[in-house]
Order: structure tokens, then C-alpha cells, then sequence
């Protein structure tokens, strides 16, 4: 961000593997999921299915009946990576805007965030339990530039802030950043999957396996701002 820079500054932040230290849905698979899901999850990731189409396979496969069972499961099992409180206080006290982009559903992942008052500012799929099994919504799906069929699709989700008015950061792990993590200003990265592919395609980012680094960061950055 150069000194010239007068854009605002805005935070889109991935919640599975990024503000929790695993993926919650792989977890919640193992543990309830019926035979089958593995194979399910293996296309996803070959890419020979779309994400939307994976994850509403996943959840297809469990009983309505199991919502409560899997809601105390996620929050027992579910580790918030250090510094996450702290991280968000900065953000509070610098004014700094911040959104949560999950490709998580919202009955596990609002109960995980409630005590971090971010609520009012997550984007992640829905869920109805009318039917026998789980089934999935998708208030968040790609607009016209993007035929990845994400389900939760991050780069739309990036493209409702325009570029002029807006310095984008974007926080992630793995392979459902990277479209987001291409359009952003910066990256900041906690696993290598998502390290790599920043090398790879040459964007400006850094590496972080805790919030403090990520604070850290943006300090400096404010200091070379308002210099
Ligand atoms: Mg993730
Ligand atoms: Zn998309």
C-alpha cells in the first residue's frame, strides 16, 4: 500500500483451516458421514465436480436429526488459531472492515464465531433441515465472471467492494482462496498450499501461522501510510 494510496482498507478472512486451525467439514464427514464420502471429497478436489456440487453430496448423506449432535461436535473439536481475538480488537480499534468468507455452513460455523461478535459480517452457505437429510443453501453463488460453481463464491463476494475505493487483504489456506486471493492487493497465507500457488503466480503476499503476525504486518504497514 503506497503512501498514495487512499483506498480503504478491507479484510476478507476464510474461516475453515484459517480461523480454525482444521476443516471442520472434513471433520464432520469423518464423523458422521456414511460410507462413500471419501470418494465424494476426492472428486471434489480433482475438480471432476464443482465445490457447490461436492459439498451438497456431503450433506446429503446425514439425517436432519443429527444438526444438534453435529453443532456440539464442531464446537468441542473446533481450535481457533492463535491470536484471533487480539487480531480482531486491532481491527475494532483501527477501524479496519472485516469479513468473514466461508465455504462453511452457517449451523456450524455462526455457532464457532458467536463470542467474536462478526457475526453481522459472515458470508457462508445456508442450511435447511426440511427434508430427511441436510440439505444445502446458497445465498452467496458466483455472479457472471466467475463459472467455478463455488457455492459460496469468494471472488464475487470480492467483486461487490470495487477496486478504486477498496485495498483488498485476503486471509486463506487453500484452494477455495485462491480465486479471491488472485484479485486481491495482498495475501497473506497459512498454509503452503495457498503459499505456493502466491509464488507461482507472482501475487504480494506473506506467510503467517498466527494473527499476532498478520497484526504485526498491518502495523507496519500504517506506519509507512501515515508517514
Ligand atoms: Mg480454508
Ligand atoms: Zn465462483
Amino acid at each position: 500500500m503506497s503512501q498514495a494510496d487512499k483506498r480503504t482498507l478491507i479484510i476478507f478472512c476464510d474461516f475453515d483451516g484459517t480461523i480454525t486451525t482444521k476443516d471442520n467439514i472434513i471433520a464432520i464427514m469423518k464423523q458422521f458421514a456414511p460410507d462413500g464420502w471419501e470418494e465424494i471429497k476426492d472428486d471434489i478436489l480433482a475438480e471432476r465436480i464443482s465445490i457447490r456440487e461436492g459439498v451438497g453430496r456431503l450433506f446429503s448423506l446425514i439425517p436432519v436429526e443429527k444438526k444438534q449432535e453435529i453443532i456440539e461436535f464442531v464446537l468441542k473439536q473446533a481450535e481457533i488459531r492463535e491470536g484471533f481475538e487480539p487480531f480482531l480488537t486491532y481491527l475494532k480499534e483501527n477501524d479496519i472492515t472485516f469479513k468473514v468468507v466461508s465455504g462453511g455452513i452457517d449451523f456450524f460455523v455462526q455457532p464457532v464465531l458467536e463470542p467474536y461478535d462478526v457475526l453481522e459480517d459472515l458470508y457462508c452457505n445456508g442450511s435447511d433441515f426440511n427434508q430427511d437429510t441436510i440439505t444445502i443453501t446458497w445465498p452467496h453463488q458466483c455472479d457472471q465472471f466467475c463459472t467455478n460453481d463455488c457455492g459460496c463464491c469468494k471472488p464475487s463476494i470480492l467483486r461487490q467492494y470495487p477496486d478504486e475505493e477498496y485495498y483488498k487483504i485476503v486471509i486463506g489456506d487453500s484452494i477455495t482462496d485462491l480465486q479471491a486471493a488472485k484479485q486481491a492487493d495482498e495475501v497473506f497465507a497459512c498454509d503452503n498450499f495457498l503459499l505456493e500457488k502466491c509464488q507461482e503466480l507472482g501475487l504480494n503476499h506473506s506467510s503467517f501461522s498466527t494473527f499476532y503476525e498478520v497484526i504485526e504486518s498491518l502495523k507496519q504497514k500504517k506506519e509507512v501510510t501515515s508517514r
